[in-house]
């Protein structure tokens, strides 16, 4: 195992080495992008209820720091790694860069199935993780946020750990908190409202709209997939499917979102919704709809899958959903892809808002931060939709080489150390 054998690294980089070429991008700046700044990996035991100890490993990689802190969230989950870790670091280096915030990229991981803990083992992994990698965080050095198998309470603990170890409360280090310890309005619904806008930007771009005549299918009924869903819903659009780890549920005359979401938010499975036909997860993917919006996981339309896709827009909600073959294919079928790393960045532009409140100890009202959410997704929107345009390539390389002039640009102006 290496830090750099996992598909969605390799995936990244190809992605990545793809742009450079198309816009010739300074080879020293992607020979230095290649690898990230920092890895670590940690060991974090804790206490389980019956009093044995445990040991799981965890990760916080930092790719790249050159326009500020690291940012990236922190996942969860039994199949992270080192490099899993290390490509999502990467990605939110991109996704930092091509929105315009003063951040790098990082990301986290713990191996481990968070729903096989209890509620104070959770809570003894989240704060030995924080204590372990707490020499590398802070809110001028890297800010953890929440990703999969994470959410506000994690932060919260987070948060805690780094205040008592600092002896006051940091509001600057974590993103994604409760509103009641320094969270922000709107960060929760943030990155499904980005991939809702971002539907809508793509719509304006092929004169059509949204309205009911639209049919959505979301893959990942979670974090992103539901406020993504909520809003498609207040401006007409018919879901027609989504799904969650144990199916996906189906009626094409469009779902009732309100109920499934009171369903799913009680803890309860798809696969036991008493209405609605069951199909799996990918039935889903394949559906004959409008838009796509893979909110889940990455990975899920490939090779094996992507000649059977129907959908003529398709949203990455989640990271790397689709990898580069799938991308490819699909863009020269004149499928309008909207790319994860500007799809799925409005949970990252919401985060640096609540860094800021934190820092400033000022916080704003939800009509400022959904204006300014709106205001920096559009405008990277259309930077993106020009870039393709200018160089004839698809939105996705498109926004990789957005992203990549803004970090050529940065990394030539602060130079090599030490020279
Ligand atoms: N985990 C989210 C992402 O992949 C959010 C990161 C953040 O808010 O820092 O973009």
């Amino acid at each position: 195992m290496s830090l750099y054998h996992s598909d969605l690294y390799k995936d990244a980089l190809a992605q990545m080495e793809v742009a450079a070429s198309a816009m010739n991008a300074d080879p020293n700046v992607i020979e230095r992008l290649r690898y990230p700044k920092r890895a670590i990996t940690v060991s974090i035991p804790i206490r389980l209820d019956d009093g044995t100890v445990k040991t799981f490993e965890g990760y916080r990689v930092q790719h790249n720091m050159t326009l500020g802190p690291g940012k990236g969230g922190i996942r969860f989950h039994p199949d992270v790694d080192e490099s899993e870790t290390a490509a999502l670091a990467m990605l939110m280096t991109f996704k930092c860069a091509l929105v315009g915030l003063p951040l790098g990229g990082a990301k986290g991981g713990v191996r481990v199935d968070p729903n096989q803990l209890s509620r104070q083992e959770l809570q003894a992994l989240s704060r030995r993780y924080a204590t372990e990698i707490g020499p590398f965080i802070g809110p001028d050095k890297d800010i953890p946020a929440p990703d999969i198998g994470t959410d506000r309470q994690t932060m919260a603990w987070i948060m805690d750990t780094y205040s008592q170890i600092h002896g006051y409360a940091s509001h600057g280090v974590v993103t994604g908190k409760p509103i009641s310890v320094g969270g922000s309005l709107g960060r929760e619904e943030a990155t499904g409202r980005g991939v809702a806008y971002c539907v809508n930007f793509a719509y304006e771009k092929l004169n059509k709209k949204v309205d009911e005549n639209i049919t959505v299918a979301i893959h990942g009924f979670g974090k992103v997939g539901m406020p993504a869903a909520v809003d498609l819903v207040e401006q007409g659009a018919k879901i027609v499917a989504v799904s969650d780890v144990s199916c996906a549920v189906y009626d094409p005359s469009g779902l009732n979102i309100p109920k499934l979401i009171d369903w799913v938010k009680e803890r309860k499975l798809l696969k036991d919704y008493p209405y609605y036909d069951k199909i799996t997860n990918a039935q889903l993917l394949e559906l004959d709809v409008d838009v796509l919006i893979p909110a889940a996981i990455d990975g899920v339309v490939t090779e094996k899958n992507m000649k059977n896709i129907k959908a003529k827009l398709i949203a990455e909600g989640a990271n790397g959903p689709l990898n580069k073959d799938a991308v490819e294919y699909l863009s020269n079928k004149d499928v309008f892809i909207i790319p994860d790393i500007l799809c799925n960045a409005g949970g990252v532009i919401v985060s640096y808002f609540e860094w800021v409140q934190g820092l400033a100890h000022f916080f704003w009202d939800i009509d400022q931060i959904n204006k300014t959410l709106h205001a920096i997704l559009k405008n990277a929107f259309d930077e993106v939709y020009e870039k393709a345009e200018f160089y004839k390539v698809d939105m996705k390389k498109a926004a990789m080489i957005a992203a990549l002039a803004k970090l050529e640009a940065a990394m030539k102006l602060r130079g090599l150390f030490p020279g």
